[in-house]
């Protein structure tokens, strides 16, 4: 049900993985209503999802004007003028079987320590504006990233439509007007659209978008509202033209009431503004907005409006809710899409049978809930790791009381410069270092092991890294000059 990205993600994966099997999908969109139209910058995981499908990377870059992505820059998040770049990779090289981070603390402690990012590969690149594909020599300092794209979503979109009915999904274009239950199950039975054209089907996977079509209007699963938490709630979204160098990686600047994005594609650039209404009105925000591209805008702004959350089950009956149907949280990581990869994922491994055994739901539903909570606490940690107080929205967030889980880590962090390991979640450690040292939360204590290191060996160490990691960007192609070479520029 759904024909936007998580329609089209999860009717192509399902083809792919079932083909020989008697299985048909039928995948119901409506031209009138349209696509949510964006979600531009992605996590490296989207690259499983492509090689999974087979899909070729240079004919995919074209085919959505895709452009190279290392990570996210985040601007004035832990004070005003603060900058630093939450990399897809990690912080040099285990040094003595130690993550370097930890060795960067003690040198840092000694007042003898580089920027951290001097000694990270992918974060090295990215201010250089270059790109080259990871290493595969595990050896040397180029394997120690991963990479994603920023891409047009509604070429990707069209793109897997091709793929999809390539492989025997039928498409029903019309809008869903009424939909049926059965009596004694309460399953969804059928659906009717305009045309009076009856769909009937054993599984829905809703993709209709925050509207949640099934999920929510048929079968009234209710929402968590996180919004106590995660404010913002409206965003404007506005292309301008693509002009100068184009950047691997997408920006976040903190705002006033929010923050803006800016996501470089080789044929224009994406812009949005995330803001909570409570602290800015949509004429402010829309000036502000326009007040900070950095080149024509290419149309007006359009308005989105959302409750940040997810719904009570995201798998309900005999209807899985996938993309924005399932929830929402704002895209300051790029995890959406990447939500939509791990609702198909989930799928595929405890795909039902006619019975629809209330265990797999039940374990469907806890695995997606803890991997929403993961995000949003990720989310949340980069607006209460801040000093900034210079707005209501910041004050707001200097006096919120944390989910515990997140509490919990945070304090773990300041006292001993660990991290808890979860049992599953997108970000691993190394993302978490960079946004808690990033916006200034320097813990009190390192690990202990890294005194066993001589004081001279570890600043020569560190040195030879940073010059390692120097020596390995100036041999790395611009960004551009890399996507033109290998074929991909559109
Ligand atoms: P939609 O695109 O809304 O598609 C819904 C589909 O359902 C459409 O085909 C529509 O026609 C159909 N439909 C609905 N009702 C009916 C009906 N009655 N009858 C027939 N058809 C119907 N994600 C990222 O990963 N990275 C980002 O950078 C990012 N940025 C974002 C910025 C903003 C401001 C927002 C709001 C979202 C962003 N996202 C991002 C999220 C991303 O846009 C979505 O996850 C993604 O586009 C999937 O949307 P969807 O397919 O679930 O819904």
């Amino acid at each position: 049900m759904g024909g936007g990205t998580a329609g089209w993600m999860a009717a192509s994966a399902l083809a792919h993985e079932f083909k020989r099997l008697p299985i048909s999908i039928t995948l119901v969109e409506s031209d009138e209503i349209g696509t949510v139209g964006v979600g531009e910058a992605t996590l490296p995981h989207i690259r499983n999802f492509n090689t999974a499908l087979n899909i070729d990377e240079v004919t995919f870059m074209k085919a959505t004007e895709a452009t190279f992505k290392l990570g996210i820059e985040f601007c004035n998040w832990g004070r005003i003028g603060d900058r630093y770049i939450h990399p897809f990779g990690d912080y040099g090289e285990k040094i003595d079987g130690i993550p370097f981070y930890q060795h960067w603390l003690r040198l840092q402690k000694l007042g003898l320590a580089s920027r951290l990012d001097d000694y990270a590969f992918p974060t090295s690149i990215a201010e250089a504006n270059r790109f080259r594909h990871p290493s595969t020599d595990p050896t040397r300092i180029e394997s120690t990233y991963g990479y994603a794209y920023q891409f047009d979503a509604t070429r990707y979109a069209a793109f897997l439509r091709q793929f999809a009915e390539a492989r025997g999904v039928v498409r029903r274009q019309g809008k869903v007007v009424d939909t049926r239950l059965d009596a004694e199950t309460g399953h969804v039975a059928a659906l009717t659209l305009d045309s009076g054209e009856v769909v009937a089907a054993d599984l829905y996977v809703d993709c209709s978008g925050f509207r949640g079509l099934l999920i929510e209007q048929a079968l009234k699963t209710g929402y968590d509202d996180w919004s106590q938490w995660l404010p913002c709630n409206r965003a404007l979204a506005v292309p301008c033209e693509s002009r100068g160098t184009l950047t691997p990686f997408t920006r976040a600047t903190a705002l006033e009431a929010g923050w803006q994005w800016r996501i470089p594609l080789q044929h224009r650039t994406g812009n949005g503004y995330v803001y909570c209404s409570s602290f800015i009105s949509d004429e402010d925000a829309s000036r502000r907005l326009l007040g900070n591209l950095d080149a024509p805008a290419l149309a007006d702004p359009r308005q989105l409006y959302f409750t940040t959350g997810r719904r009570k089950k995201l798998w309900n009956r005999n209807v899985v809710a996938i993309g924005l149907a399932a929830g929402f949280l704002e895209p300051l990581e790029s995890t959406s899409i990447h939500l939509i990869q791990e609702g198909i994922s989930e799928l595929l491994h405890i795909f039902p049978d006619k019975r629809f055994l209330q265990s797999d739901i039940d374990e469907y539903n806890r695995r997606m809930g803890v991997n929403f909570e993961r995000v949003r606490d990720f989310l949340l940690l980069h607006y209460a790791a801040t000093q900034r107080d210079d707005t209501e929205m910041w004050r707001h967030f200097r006096n919120l009381k944390l989910p515990d889980s997140l509490e919990e880590k945070i304090q773990i962090w300041l006292t001993r410069g660990q991290l808890i390991r979860y049992e599953f979640g997108v970000f691993l450690p190394p993302s978490w270092v960079a946004v808690m040292l990033g916006q200034n939360l320097l813990p009190r204590h390192y690990d202990p092991r890294v005194d066993r290191m001589a004081h001279d060996t570890l600043v020569q160490n560190a040195e030879g890294l940073r010059q390692r990691v120097n020596a390995a960007v100036s041999a790395t192609p611009d960004h551009k000059d890399y996507i033109r070479q290998m074929g991909a520029a559109s």
